[in-house]
């Protein structure tokens, strides 16, 4: 049975509808990962990109359709709508897809020129806003629309919605606890809504005594990992608490870039930007410890994002 869902809901009959692609979300492998610097360590990352969608996204994203089918706030008339930087966009696109759903996406226009095709592929339909306002700027016109046409849309809104982190919660953190036989010490994730950071590490913190649970964020407001923010001078969103996280550790732009080449290049990983912003902060991580087991978040992989600046040398 799928285990991306709320156990304290009963999703029981709409799981025995559920298409067979849509039983595929989570249960994602723990790659190890064997850069010289992590010899005294033993690091994995997460395969999120396994996921149907090709993202972490997947498990919030059918969390949040999920509820709303159950609840009844969403029908066959009504249609998703979300302000997304691309992942979650797809991931809702996929599910919507799948169960006959229609969808509507609010998308910086920078968005990665790839992301922007896949969404088109799998038939949501876009609504730009300036990249200068970044994903603040998708999500106030998704806001917006959502008010004036509360009968037309059923507004997922990941940035305020306990689904998303609730996802985490259930699976992607008791997944890390089988698979790691509870062994995990260091837990590392980088903040988009923060979902996946969030409720994976509540639910490790709430299950272990030792754990250490370090979250990532990019070093300047203005900034190329997409997906991620830079709290101090974003929206924060609501599900966010700053007093989960044992500690911060930022990352430039710069060495995120430089990370996903080495992942590609010595590892054979091709994954997207925020898994090396995750991997430079580990590296960093890894200079503070003597011992550990390091499980790391790789949300989505490198094939989304050919045509940004890191692969132009
Ligand atoms: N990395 C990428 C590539 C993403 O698209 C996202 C989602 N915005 C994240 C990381 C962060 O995930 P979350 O929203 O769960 O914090």
């Amino acid at each position: 049975m799928n285990n991306t869902i709320v156990k304290s809901i009963e999703f029981k009959e709409l799981l025995s509808d559920l298409p067979d692609l849509l039983q595929q979300i989570g249960n994602t492998p723990l790659i190890r990962i064997n850069l010289p610097e992590f010899s005294h360590l033993e690091v994995y990352a997460k395969a999120e990109w396994m996921n149907p969608g090709g993202s972490v996204k997947d498990r919030a994203a059918l969390n949040m359709i999920l509820y709303g089918l159950l609840t009844g706030e969403l029908n066959s008339d009504k249609i998703i709508l979300e302000a997304t930087s691309g992942n979650t966009g797809i991931a809702l696109a996929m599910i919507a897809s799948s169960l006959g759903l229609r969808v509507e996406i609010c998308i910086p226009e920078n968005a990665s020129k790839e992301r922007i095709s896949i969404l088109k592929a799998y038939g949501a339909i876009l609504h730009f806003t300036d990249p200068l306002e970044g994903t603040d700027g998708a999500i106030l016109l998704a806001q917006q629309l959502n008010q004036q046409y509360p009968d037309r849309y059923f507004y997922t809104d990941q940035y305020s919605n306990n689904m998303n982190w609730m996802a985490h919660y259930h699976t992607t953190a008791v997944e890390i606890l089988q698979q790691t036989e509870c062994q995990i010490t260091h837990f590392v994730a980088c903040l988009g809504t923060s979902g996946t950071f969030i409720g994976t590490a509540r639910r490790l913190e709430d299950e272990l005594d030792h754990i250490t649970t370090v979250s990532v964020q990019p070093d300047t407001p203005f900034h190329g990992l997409e997906g991620v923010k830079h709290m101090d001078t974003a929206i924060v969103p609501a599900i966010y608490d700053k007093e989960i996280a044992s500690s911060n550790i930022t990352v430039s732009t710069e060495d995120a870039y430089a990370s996903t080449r080495i992942l590609a290049r010595e590892c054979g990983l091709l994954v997207g930007i925020s898994s090396g912003a995750v991997l430079e902060a580990t590296r960093k991580l890894a200079n503070t410890i003597h011992t550990g087991v390091v499980v790391m978040i790789f949300p989505d992989k490198g094939d989304r994002y050919m045509s940004e600046n890191l692969w132009r040398d």
